[in-house]
C-alpha cells in the first residue's frame, strides 16, 4: 500500500504538490438542480419562465431524451439547439468514458481546449485529473465515465446561466441513469450546486458522501483550481479516496 504521500508523488501533486440497472423514464431527467435557487427534484429554476407552449415542446423534448442511448445521445447533443450556447460553440462536448463505469466525474462545462476538441477535460487540468485517476488506478477509458453539467462552452468561459443549465440537465440526468455509476464524483463548486441544488462553498460539501438520487455523490475541488491551488491538492486527494471507498462498499 503507497503512502500518502508517494501517491501524492504518483499524482504529482505532493508539495510541488501539487452493474448494473437501467431504469428508464423521464423520471430521472427532473434531477438535476440547475442553480442555487432550484430545486432539485422538480428541475425547476429560478428566474426562469415557462410558459404552457414552451412546456409541450420541453416535454416532447425530455421524453425524446428519455429513450437515448449514451451513443445517440452525443449525436443528439451534437446537434442540440436547446439554448443559445449551440450558436457559439466549436464543438459540443458530450463526455466521454466507459459506458459501464462506476465512477462518474462531472464538471462544469467545457473550456477552449474541450470545445475545440470535443472531448471534456482535455489540456493542463484534464492531465492532473489523468494523473488522478491513474494514482486510484483508473483510466478515462477504463471504469470511468466524464461529462459535464454543460455540453457547450459558455463564452469566454463565464459561469453557466440558470436557463442553459435547465436546459441541458435532462442530458446528464439521461447519462447518469444510463451509466448508473457507484460514485458520482463532482468537479467544483459549479457542479456541485448544480447536482445537490444547493449553493455552498467546496469547502462546506467535501468530506462527506452526498446523494443524487440514490447514487452517492462526494464533492471535491475542480482541477483547473488545484492547479492555482496547491494546498488543496491534498484534500482532493483525500475526497477521492473517500469515493473509493463508497465504490468498494466500505
Ligand atoms: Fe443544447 Fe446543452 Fe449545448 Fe445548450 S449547452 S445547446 S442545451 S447541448
Amino acid at each position: 500500500m503507497p503512502s500518502r504521500q508517494q501517491m501524492l508523488q504518483e499524482l504529482k501533486l505532493a508539495p510541488r504538490w501539487v452493474r448494473k440497472q437501467h431504469s428508464s423514464g423521464a423520471a430521472a431527467l427532473s434531477g438535476v438542480a440547475a442553480s442555487s435557487g432550484a430545486e432539485p427534484e422538480t428541475g425547476a429554476v429560478k428566474g426562469v419562465r415557462v410558459t404552457p407552449v414552451q412546456h409541450g415542446a420541453d416535454a416532447a423534448r425530455l421524453e425524446h431524451i428519455a429513450g437515448l442511448s449514451l451513443a445517440e445521445l452525443a449525436a443528439d447533443v451534437a446537434d442540440c439547439t436547446a439554448c443559445r450556447l449551440c450558436r457559439s460553440r466549436k464543438l459540443a462536448v458530450p463526455g466521454v468514458g466507459d459506458p459501464e463505469a462506476d465512477w462518474l466525474f462531472v464538471g462544469e462545462a467545457p473550456g477552449a481546449e474541450e470545445d475545440a476538441r470535443g472531448e471534456p477535460f482535455v489540456g493542463q487540468a484534464g492531465r492532473l485529473l489523468d494523473n488522478m485517476l491513474r494514482a486510484l488506478g483508473l483510466s478515462r477509458e477504463r471504469q470511468v465515465y466524464i461529462a459535464n453539467v454543460l455540453k457547450c462552452r459558455p463564452p469566454n468561459n463565464r459561469t453557466p446561466e440558470p436557463a442553459e443549465a435547465l436546459a441541458c440537465q435532462p442530458y446528464l440526468s439521461r447519462q447518469i441513469e444510463l451509466i448508473a455509476p457507484r460514485i458520482i464524483v463532482a468537479l467544483g463548486k459549479s457542479a456541485a450546486t448544480l447536482l445537490l441544488g444547493e449553493e455552498s462553498s467546496i469547502a462546506s460539501l467535501r468530506g462527506r458522501v452526498h446523494r443524487y438520487r440514490d447514487v452517492p455523490l462526494v464533492v471535491t475541488y475542480h482541477p483547473a483550481y488545484l492547479l492555482r491551488s496547491l494546498p488543496d491538492k491534498a484534500k482532493a486527494w483525500e475526497d477521492l479516496l473517500l469515493a473509493k471507498r463508497v465504490v468498494a462498499g466500505g
